[in-house]
């Protein structure tokens, strides 16, 4: 007679099983979460499909507000092209320019 004494293999059964509960329950949590903050998670996911959120090559807008268009600040701070300046020290560099700065540059440049 074996009087008591413990089968590991049953021992090992019993600790998986209340792993897997623990999983089991830990999964339940995390499914409530998700579906209690589903609007948060849904707005999230969106700004990651967001193409701007994606793009790397999005640059901010380094548009010499107050010397190019003195008085016209629309700058939306999100380049979507380039604009060729000489600059006295690098010479001819492309600056990136937002929309709005390119427009207010233009007329800026048309009334001179
Ligand atoms: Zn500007
Ligand atoms: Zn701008």
């Amino acid at each position: 007679m074996t009087g008591g004494e413990r089968d590991p293999e049953a021992d090992l059964r019993a600790l998986t099983e209340a792993v897997n509960e623990e999983f089991r329950l830990l999964a339940d949590a995390v499914k409530a979460w998700l579906e209690r903050n589903r609007p948060a998670i849904e707005a999230l996911a969106e700004l990651a499909q967001d193409p701007r959120a994606q793009d790397p090559r999005v640059q901010a807008c380094h548009c010499l507000c107050a010397r190019t268009h003195p008085g016209e600040y629309v700058c939306d701070a999100e380049a979507v092209t380039t604009r060729r300046y000489n600059s006295p020290a690098l010479g001819p560099v492309d600056v990136p320019v937002c929309a709005p700065c390119m427009v207010a540059q233009g007329i800026a440049e048309a009334g001179r």
